[in-house]
């Protein structure tokens, strides 16, 4: 039946499919998102993988040299207490020697500290990321190009949609439609439903007798006892 409420019945229809379509565009966008969260994070792990590195080396060349600077601490102080060293003034100098060496020690022991730290600040970065790309790579949903493609597509139909829907508006007084529209608001997007035998497609509620004429005549607004949408023939 041809009348504004399956005129309008169509325009909801219309502009679920393109509800639908830009439902779809939002999950593209956020599968192109996270495509480009996998490329950053790689650069990022390379980053991190680096330092990780360098760190990892600048505390493995602290602990030999500081291992050796022990080493030799002990050799001096064997020395020095060994009796061997009968001149006062050669077992001064021992002695300096030794106290020297371990201020030295006292020194990379704290550097050796701060490389440490440093490590560890490395190790998580790079544990992070490590973490960031296996999410983003299980989120993965298929090949660029293809999301691409499908999201001008997708476009391209909502602007065909749109045009078709301004056509068909041509009929509809404003504020038939601007009732419409706000009962739409309330019932999560279906403010139409289509009667079917006699009840109404949405709920399921059967219609009473009267209702169903006047639907079937066409010429006013009849809302569902049910769900309060309004009814309208196919
Ligand atoms: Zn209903």
């Amino acid at each position: 039946m041809d009348n504004i409420f399956s005129t309008l019945y169509a325009i909801q229809s219309l502009e679920l499919a393109v509800d639908e379509a830009r439902q779809r565009l939002h999950d593209i966008e956020a599968a192109l998102s996270n495509d480009a969260v996998i490329t950053a994070t790689r650069q990022t792990l390379s980053t991190t993988e680096a330092a990780l590195h360098e760190a990892s080396a600048h505390t493995k060349n602290l602990e030999l040299e500081l291992s050796s600077l022990i080493q030799k601490i002990q050799e001096v102080d064997t020395l020095v207490y060994s009796g061997k060293i009968k001149n006062p003034k050669e077992l001064q100098e021992r002695n300096d020697e030794v106290a020297s060496l371990r201020r030295r020690q006292t020194t990379l022991e704290e550097q050796l500290a701060e490389a440490k730290k440093v490590q560890s600040t490395a190790q998580q970065h790079h544990t992070e990321a490590q973490h960031t790309l296996e999410e983003a790579l299980a989120h993965r949903v298929t090949d660029e190009t293809e999301l691409i493609e499908e999201r001008d597509q997708l476009n391209h139909e909502i602007d065909t949609i749109l045009r078709k829907r301004k056509a068909k508006m041509q009929g509809i007084p404003k504020e038939t439609f601007d009732h419409y529209r706000n009962l739409r608001k309330r019932k999560r997007g279906q403010a139409i439903a289509l009667l079917k035998e006699d009840s109404c497609s949405a709920c399921g509620i059967e219609q009473p007798s009267s209702d169903v004429q006047r639907i079937l005549h066409g010429d006013e607004m009849v809302y569902c006892i049910g769900c309060g949408r309004i009814l309208v023939t196919g």
